[in-house]
């Protein structure tokens, strides 16, 4: 009954229990089961309730007539409001960012319009920094068509689903491969692998695909990389108009592709620096180098002391020439 208040439903009839029949007779019991039914008035259009709930610290499933099957936070994308859905929505539309009616995101009355000068925006299949730009590259042993096949098809690989993995493997393009893997269900582990995931999926793309890491690492220091999609959680949440003049703590979504893409972006920088820092440090190695001679030389006065030498399995005609000899004490003190 508490549930019920919670929720604001009157019953409009005594609440029924159902019982449980005998397995072999197939007669009803007296034994009361965990499954109980009531009548109650029509919901407004386009509302419903919600089918998980707790209740005294028990689940509680409620099913009723017109109830979606899967299990959606309902959020309209017309108007925003999040008790209803768009196909239901009799509101003005409002704009996804500060939510006022009269303009679209990225328009000048928004509260929230800023031109973004620091940013990379992309989309697309034509678009290299997409996981849906058509390239052949390996990951985890198994080669894919684009990022997104390579995404999917992990995903599927650790959720369990091997049917659909085989089926994204041979998919003809990375919509195909998105819709199939979407259909998958996700399990606990790969909710919090998937990041991971897609950083090594990123970072393959990025060593098998010269163009793509290119473009990345001309990107400025402060470049912010934006997927300007819809999506959730890789996303802006924007089209490219919106996101490109949205001040950026604005953005409805969480924009995680571009946020590991700038991640890496980082990283190649850093890798270049320290091979522009490699140079003073041959510098120490030329003084490292003087001492191997030292020691070279050092071992060709030994051998010369005991001519018919073969001490320490020193072939003679190997260290005559000192400059044989440098890289062969170098590669040995260095292990
Ligand atoms: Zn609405
Ligand atoms: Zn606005």
């Amino acid at each position: 009954m508490e549930l019920l208040d919670n929720l604001k439903i009157k019953p409009t009839s005594k609440i029924i229990y159902e019982k449980i029949r005998h397995p072999v007779t197939k007669r009803m019991t007296s034994v009361l089961n965990g499954t109980r039914f009531f009548y109650m008035n029509p919901l407004e259009e386009g509302k419903y309730l919600p089918r998980e709930n707790t209740c005294a610290g028990l689940r509680v499933r409620l099913y009723h007539y017109g109830q979606p099957k899967v299990q959606r936070s309902l959020l309209c994308t017309n108007c925003w409001s999040d008790d209803h859905t768009r196909q239901f929505c009799i509101n003005e539309s409002r704009c996804k960012v500060c939510k006022k009616e009269g303009h679209m995101p990225g328009d000048e009355q928004c509260d929230a319009f800023e031109i973004q000068t620091n940013i990379t925006a992309f989309s697309g299949t034509g678009d290299i920094l997409s996981n849906f730009f058509p390239c052949t590259f390996d990951v985890y042993g198994i080669t894919h068509q684009s990022a997104e096949h390579a995404f999917q098809y992990t995903k599927s690989i650790r959720c369990g689903d091997l049917e659909t993995a085989s089926k994204i493997k041979e998919a003809p393009d990375a919509l195909s491969a998105k819709k199939l893997g979407d259909k998958v269900r996700e399990n606990d582990q790969w909710r919090e692998s998937k990041f991971a995931v897609m950083e090594e999926i990123i970072e393959n793309k990025c060593v098998q695909m010269p163009m793509f890491k290119e473009k990345i690492r001309e990107a400025k220091r402060n470049t912010v990389f934006v997927e300007t999609t819809f999506n959730g959680t890789w996303g802006s949440g924007l089209d490219r108009k919106g996101t490109v003049n949205t001040k950026q703590n604005m953005w409805p979504r969480k924009n995680k592709l571009g946020e590991i893409i700038s991640k890496i972006a980082k990283k190649l920088r850093k890798r270049k620096k320290s091979y522009q820092w490699s140079r003073p440090k041959s510098k120490q190695n030329s003084k490292e180098n003087t001492r191997q001679r030292d020691i070279a030389q050092m071992l060709r006065d030994l051998r010369i002391n005991s001519d018919t030498d073969s001490v320490s399995g020193y072939n003679a005609s190997d260290t005559d020439s000192s400059e044989d000899a440098q890289p062969k004490a170098a590669a040995t003190t260095q292990t």
